[in-house]
């Protein structure tokens, strides 16, 4: 018989996002993170949900994007069932005791996100356009991925599209900046990279600022940030700064960020990420660990 979402036995709830709530779900022993949103008359909604469906479906053979077991679409809702994962970035920074990430944990997972974006860019010509901590996850074996493709678009259509799509928060400010907005391309990605990366390596969001209209006000015209050089090797100072371009031009491409020495001498050192992330998880607090570490043994 055919599988139908009411099969998917209800394990924890895991989050809930801007469109939608993702919940553990299991069936015949299979665990999947269950992405639902309502159906609605909202076109733009509809194409997000879609969007996030297609580009997920086609990017199985990327180990660096969440992988998707198949999708449910009723009368009321549309369901993308994944791949299971432990928490995302985000979760692991701010709503824990946690403090910031090791720089040999975060070359791995920049090299992770940037060969994800590397892939959706050079073999479905899609960018993501909103990378930010929560969209990247992490799973109980330390492996990193890139989620959430609700907004991703074609290249092509990257001019027309999206203006207000996506956190404002981690956009270049070629794309926050309206005399200039029209313009951006692949390369705002790069910039939502190094704001992800400095973020994991402070602890904390990289503006300072009372509101939102005072971080994006700083994005447009302020410098942009940096990682003190006191705190961080190099290397990894050097390729936060590459990103960090105000002029999305002089931004590395993604081939040239995958050399870079940061990079380089990231994917060469034995890191071992589910030991530290096991680590973590021991040190961090019982709030944590109760909605989540219970959730995974079902
Ligand atoms: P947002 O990215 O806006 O936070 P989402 O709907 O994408 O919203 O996700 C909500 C939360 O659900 C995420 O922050 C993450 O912690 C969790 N989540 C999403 N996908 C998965 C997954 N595949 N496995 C485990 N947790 C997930
Ligand atoms: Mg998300």
């Amino acid at each position: 018989a055919r599988v139908t979402y009411d099969d998917l036995k209800f394990v924890a709830d895991l989050g809930h996002g801007s469109c939608g709530t993702v919940t553990k779900r299991t069936y015949m022993g299979l665990v999947m993170a269950v992405k639902t949103m309502p159906r609605n008359d909202n076109v733009v909604e509809m194409n997000r949900v879609l969007m996030d469906i297609d580009v997920i479906r086609r990017s199985l053979d990327c180990s660096d994007i969440v992988r998707c077991f198949g999708y449910f679409i009723t009368p009321t809702d549309v369901s993308v069932c994944m791949e299971c994962m432990a928490t995302c970035l985000d979760r692991l920074l701010h709503h824990t005791n946690y403090k910031p990430f090791p720089e040999t944990i975060i070359g791995k997972m920049m090299i992770s996100t940037v060969n994800a974006l590397h892939y959706l860019k050079s073999r479905h010509s899609i960018m993501h356009r909103d990378v930010k901590p929560s969209n990247i996850l992490l799973d109980w074996n330390g492996a990193v991925k890139l989620c959430d493709f609700g907004i991703a678009g074609q290249l092509i259509e990257s001019r027309a599209h999206s203006k207000n799509a996506g956190c404002p928060l981690y956009m270049g400010p070629e794309r926050l900046d309206p005399a200039v907005s029209t313009s951006y391309d692949i390369r705002s990605d790069v910039w939502s990279v190094g704001m992800t990366m400095m973020e994991l390596a402070t602890g904390r969001y990289p503006y300072d600022g009372k509101s939102e209209f005072e971080m994006i006000s700083a994005i447009i015209f302020g410098a942009p940030p940096r990682l003190d050089p006191e705190n961080h090797s190099s290397d990894f100072c050097d390729v936060v700064d590459l990103c960090l371009q105000k002029d999305p031009t002089m931004r590395p491409r993604y081939p040239e960020l995958l050399m870079h020495p940061f990079i380089n001498l990231n994917s060469t050192l034995q890191t071992d990420v589910e030991e530290w992330f096991t680590e973590c998880m021991v040190d961090v607090g019982k709030d944590f660990f109760f909605c989540h570490t219970l959730s995974l043994y079902c």
